[in-house]
C-alpha cells in the first residue's frame, strides 16, 4: 500500500492563493508516483483544486460536510453537493470542528454515513486533548472511533482513512508527538480496526508535521501516511514532505 499524504488548509487560501498554490506544487507533485496525496481546500476553493488537479491522479477533498441530503441549513453543504463537484475526500470530526461547533459522536456518524452514500471517503480524525501517556490516551480514542465508525458495516470501514491528531501536537506552539506515543497510538487503532475486520483501513498521523520530520514519523511502525497542517500551507514544504522517503524504502 502507498504511503498517503495529505494537507488541510484549514481556514486559509482565497481560490486566487490557491491556484497559486497549485501552479507551484502540481508540476512536482505529479512526479510523485509512489504516494497517493491529497489537498484538502476550504469550500470556496473546491473549484480551484478541481480545476488544477483534473488531469492528475491527486485527490483532493472538502473539510466538512453536512450530514443531510439538502434542506434548510443555511451555509452548510451537502455530501451530493461535494460528490457532484468531484470531490474524492471529506475531512471529518477534526478537533477544532469539535471545539469550535461541538460536533460529537452522533453528528459525526452522520456526516461519515453521508461521505459513504456518495462513495467518497472519509478521513476521519482522532485524538486525546491533554499531553499524558498512551494509557491515558486510549479511552478517548477508542470513544472516538466507536462513535463515529462504530454502526460501519466491515466493507465500508475499508474504505475510511482514519487520522491520529493528538490536539496536543496540532498547531501554532507545538510540537510534534513523540515516536513511541504515536507508534502505540497507531496500533491501539489498528487494533480497533481490525477487531471489525476492517484490515485496509490507511492510519495516518497530523500534528506539526514539516520537512524536518516527516521521514522519521513515516518510518514508525503502522503509519500509513502523514496529514499536514501549517507546513502545507508553504506548496515547496507539501511537495518535499510528499517527496519525503522512510528509511526503509530506501536503496
Ligand atoms: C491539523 O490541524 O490537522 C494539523 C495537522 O495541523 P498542524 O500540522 O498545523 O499541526
Amino acid at each position: 500500500m502507498n504511503k498517503l499524504i495529505g494537507a488541510s488548509w484549514k481556514m486559509n487560501m482565497t481560490p486566487t492563493e490557491a491556484t497559486a498554490w497549485f501552479a507551484v506544487a502540481v508540476p512536482e507533485l505529479v512526479s510523485i508516483t509512489d504516494r497517493e496525496l491529497f489537498v484538502l481546500p476550504p469550500f470556496p476553493a473546491l473549484a480551484a483544486a478541481r480545476d488544477a488537479l483534473r488531469a492528475t491522479s491527486i485527490g483532493w477533498g472538502a473539510q466538512d460536510v453536512h450530514p443531510d441530503e439538502s434542506g434548510a441549513h443555511t451555509g452548510d453543504v451537502s455530501a451530493a453537493m461535494l460528490a457532484d463537484l468531484g470531490c474524492h475526500y471529506v475531512e471529518i470530526g477534526h478537533s477544532e470542528r469539535r471545539r469550535d461547533h461541538r460536533e460529537g459522536s452522533e453528528l459525526l456518524a452522520a456526516k461519515v454515513a453521508a461521505t459513504r452514500r456518495w462513495r467518497m471517503t472519509p478521513i476521519l480524525c482522532v485524538g486525546e486533548r491533554r499531553r499524558g501517556s498512551i494509557e491515558e490516551a486510549t479511552p478517548t480514542i477508542v470513544r472516538q472511533l466507536r462513535g463515529a465508525l462504530g454502526a460501519l458495516p466491515p466493507a465500508e470501514l475499508d474504505e475510511v482513512v482514519v487520522a491520529y491528531e493528538p490536539v496536543w501536537a496540532i498547531g501554532v506552539g507545538a510540537a510534534v508527538a513523540p515516536a513511541d506515543h504515536i507508534a502505540a497510538a497507531h496500533r491501539l487503532i489498528r487494533r480497533w480496526l481490525e477487531g471489525r475486520l476492517a484490515t485496509r483501513v490507511s492510519v495516518i498521523y497530523g500534528g506539526s508535521v514539516d520537512p524536518s520530520n516527516a521521514a522519521s514519523i513515516l518510518c514508525l511502525p503502522g503509519v500509513d501516511g502523514l496529514f499536514v497542517g501549517r507546513a502545507a500551507l508553504d506548496p515547496r514544504a507539501f511537495v518535499q514532505i510528499a517527496g519525503t522517503k522512510c528509511i526503509e524504502e530506501e536503496g
